[in-house]
């Protein structure tokens, strides 16, 4: 089956009443047969029917022998840094989602796990980083929000000639776009909250892991920390994933006029999407992918502009969050980078002047009307 057939047929239908969708099976626990015995479901924070039809969609979209479904994609980053023990050394992007920084500052760095924090687009930097006590790699390609694109395939074999696991957190590509699995990582993380389920409207996380021991070890994990996603949730995330590759190309399409309408305004001072063919990453981006997703950054000239243009869209939402149906526009500096230091935004280029656009899936006429708008009114 091809990837968008997956999407709709993939968990089949499971019961013998011929419905066309999954059933949501709201229990809280199973009976059992008899002694000894078990449907092949106890209690639902271990597992439920709804939920495991969800992780079988996903470990078939990303190409893993096996997925979780977190109740938030904080979640699953948790649950994947408890494989971890203190004295492990981690290497991560230096620009990842803020929560991440914060998990791995505030809590994993307390209980005695070591950080180095790297530019994973230079493979120099990550090699210069490896100890003898490195047990991972934590990335985002394109990372977030200054949009840099790292080799997944490089960095696969570094990583597996030191005997470290890859960490791929793909939630700004999705599956339908790159694969990380394929060209060599080890276990792929998402916060489904945004393009998977897709409408702005569930919080969910997800695992996947290539090996049976490592998925095994998260299994674990999850049943013993409780993390785990509702059926109601679950339910409303297999329908999201039904029309993923319709609304990816529509993000795309919308993301990549807006991205060159941004570059013609003389109040931007630059762009960053990896479609873009002036864009660093373009090339690498393009042989390990299939598209370049629907996120931008750009620049504005300064911060009063930033913010009549944050005041001034309509149709356009000024929100955290990206990857759903509508369109938002974010403030990085203020808003989802808020645990880094000035000095690392700085040298990131998370300035007060950078915004990060996720274009939804309105038309692309309407979404440029409304910033040539905002832009107007920021005169
Ligand atoms: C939103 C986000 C997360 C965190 O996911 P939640 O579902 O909000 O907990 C992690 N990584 C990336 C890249 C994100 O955009």
């Amino acid at each position: 089956m091809e990837f968008a057939t997956k999407c709709i047929h993939e968990i089949g239908t499971a019961d013998a009443t011929g419905s066309v969708t999954p059933a949501i099976y709201l229990s809280s626990t199973f009976a059992h047969p008899k002694l000894g015995d078990t449907t092949g479901f106890n209690y639902t924070r271990e597992s439920n029917p709804t939920r495991a039809r969800l992780e079988q969609l996903l470990a078939a979209l990303e190409n893993g022998v096996d997925a979780l479904a977190f109740s938030s994609g904080m979640a699953a980053v948790d649950a994947v840094m408890n494989l971890f023990a203190p004295g492990d050394h981690i290497i991560t992007g230096n620009d990842l989602y803020g929560g991440s920084f914060r998990l791995f500052r505030n809590l994993n760095a307390k209980n005695g796990m070591e950080f180095t924090s790297v530019h994973t687009s230079k493979l120099e930097e990550i090699k210069a980083a490896i100890k003898p006590n490195t047990k991972a790699i934590f990335l985002e390609t394109p990372t977030n929000p200054t949009m840099e694109i790292s080799d997944l395939r490089a960095i696969s074999k570094i990583a597996h000639e030191y005997n470290f696991l890859v960490i791929v957190d793909n939630t700004f590509l999705t599956p339908y776009f790159q694969r990380p699995l394929d060209l060599g990582a080890d276990i792929v993380i998402h916060s489904g909250t945004k393009y998977l389920c897709g409408h702005n409207d569930v919080l969910v996380g997800f695992t996947v892991a290539k090996d049976p021991v490592i998925a095994d070890k998260l299994r674990l994990i999850y049943k013993t920390t409780g993390a785990c996603l509702g059926a109601l949730d679950a339910w409303l995330v297999i329908r999201g994933i039904k029309t993923l590759p319709l609304r990816m190309e529509q993000h795309q399409k919308n993301a990549f006029a807006i991205a060159k309408w941004l570059q013609e305004q003389p109040r931007v001072q630059y762009v960053l999407y990896p479609g873009l063919e002036n864009h660093p990453g373009y090339a690498i981006n393009k042989a390990q992918t299939t598209g370049f997703g629907g996120m931008i950054s750009f620049a504005v000239d300064n911060a009063e502009t930033a913010r009549q243009i944050l005041e001034g869209v309509k149709l356009i939402k000024f929100a955290e969050s990206l990857g759903g149906t509508e369109s938002l526009i974010t403030y990085p500096i203020r808003q989802t980078h808020t645990d880094l230091t000035a000095e690392e935004c700085a040298e990131k280029g998370i300035t007060d002047c950078l915004l990060r656009f996720s274009a939804g899936i309105e038309a692309t006429q309407d979404l440029i009307n409304d910033w040539t708008q905002a832009f107007a009114a920021a005169e």
